[in-house]
């Protein structure tokens, strides 16, 4: 079914994403309606309509179902039940039963490695009924999860609720330090990489991937992601193959993150799935024919897709709240490249590690593009240096957290 231009489109969440697709959706003619609980979030502030309310408000849910043609989301702890509430009144992408996968880790995780897709060794940590049991349990662990990442099952983010532990002897307190909620342990592995590929799958299996991006993390959030990736063309291959197999085999429809670890011997292991848009393809608006999130829109409202091939090389670096400890930053830094684009959301408050914006620099190679991108990333932290430490290294990083 086509959803005709002038149609109102609805959004669950009120983020970044979900700005970028209300921008993709109102130039191609359509109309967006937000559901957020947050006032003046960065989507519901520039959208023709805000309904401000839980995601659970059954008024609210039945207001979006009833004035809207086609209904997505823009983040994955959506409730999955509110998707599944929706899709009985209009076109829901993606579906629930997708972003019930990939919102838990242990049910992502059981999933990617049921269907063949290789993992980082896991385990499942939750209090058995018997939960006098448990830690005896633990203790039997194979050891090779250790040194490992004790990562909450829901709701984590941005390297939040995850937690570095050395050994067995600290599993107890480290799950404790998370409620004691259900969690995966995750082998700590020396990673050559990390690279992710975003899919857009459309109503009727028709599916495109977009170039593969090399992604860097700084203290668990990404901090640069460079298009292409600076690996083999058979990693780039293998990385596209498995993006899209993983979307085939969930019946995705919509835009798609698969997010991969690289290994020392070209292996590739898939870390996680975002079902929407993800911050490692904002390159896409400035360099692709199309965006990943003209894609999302295209795809909901069962339009084809668009090409997703590159003008040239690309640089997107992110910016944080940690920037604006001395008020704005000075964007003359950013602006006065004529190949660089800047991209603010519009948030009210600046925090340390919330993402406030990005910029996409353009290049003829990546190498130009990169060290261009570093060189303003320089000029912008030294306006603030008190605000930065030197680039910490993985370990560091999760020492870090450890610590705090
Ligand atoms: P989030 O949902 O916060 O993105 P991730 O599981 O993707 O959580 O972890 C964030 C980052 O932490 C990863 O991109 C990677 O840099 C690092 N990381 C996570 N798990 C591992 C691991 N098992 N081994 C090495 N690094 C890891
Ligand atoms: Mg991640």
């Amino acid at each position: 079914m086509i959803i005709p231009p002038g149609a109102m489109l609805g959004l669950l969440g009120g983020g970044q994403l979900g700005r970028m697709f209300t921008m993709a959706a109102q130039s191609l003619g359509y109309r967006v309606t937000v559901l957020d609980p947050v006032e003046n979030g960065p989507a519901g502030s520039i959208a023709e309509r805000h309904l401000r309310a839980d995601y659970l408000d059954s008024a609210a849910l039945h207001e979006i179902g009833a004035t809207c043609a086609a209904i997505t989301t823009e983040f994955e702890n959506v409730p999955a039940e509110s998707l599944r509430i929706l899709a009985q009144h209009c076109v829901v992408s993606p579906a629930s039963s997708s972003v019930s996968i990939a919102q838990n880790r242990i049910l992502e995780k059981n999933f990617l490695s049921a269907n063949g897709f290789q993992v980082a060794p896991y385990a499942i940590i939750e209090d058995s009924r018997d939960s006098q049991n448990s830690h005896t349990e633990w203790f039997r662990l194979p050891p090779g999860l250790f040194p490992g990442i004790l990562k909450v099952s829901r709701l984590g983010y941005d390297g939040k609720g995850q937690v570095r532990v050395d050994e067995p002897t600290q599993l107890d307190r480290a799950f404790s330090g998370m409620n004691r909620e259900p969690c995966v342990l995750e082998q700590l592995l020396p990673l050559a990489n990390e690279v992710s590929v975003v899919v857009a799958r459309g109503f009727d299996g028709t599916a495109i991937t977009f170039p593969v991006s090399e992604n860097q993390h700084r203290k668990g959030i990404l901090d640069v992601s460079i298009v292409p990736a600076r690996v083999s063309p058979s990693i780039v291959q293998n990385a596209r193959e498995a993006a899209l197999r993983v979307a085939e085999t969930l019946e995705y429809h919509g835009v798609l993150c698969v997010e991969f670890f690289v290994l020392g011997d070209g292996q590739l292991l898939v870390n996680e799935i975002a079902p929407r848009p993800h911050n490692s393809g904002h390159y896409s608006i400035d360099t692709c024919v199309t965006s990943q999130f003209e894609q999302q829109v295209r795809v909901l409202c069962g339009l084809p897709l668009g090409g997703t091939s590159m003008h040239g090389a690309a640089v997107m670096v992110n910016l944080l709240g940690d920037l604006w400890q001395g008020g704005e930053p000075e964007w003359e830094h950013v602006l006065r490249h004529p190949h660089v684009k800047l991209h603010l959301y519009g948030k009210l408050a600046a925090r340390p590690g919330r993402k406030m914006g990005h910029y996409t620099v353009l290049g003829e190679t990546t190498e130009a593009a990169l060290q261009l991108a570093l060189e303003i990333k320089r000029s912008l932290e030294c306006a603030h240096s008190s605000a930065f430490e030197p680039g910490p290294c993985l370990q560091d990083a999760y020492r870090t957290k450890t610590d705090e």
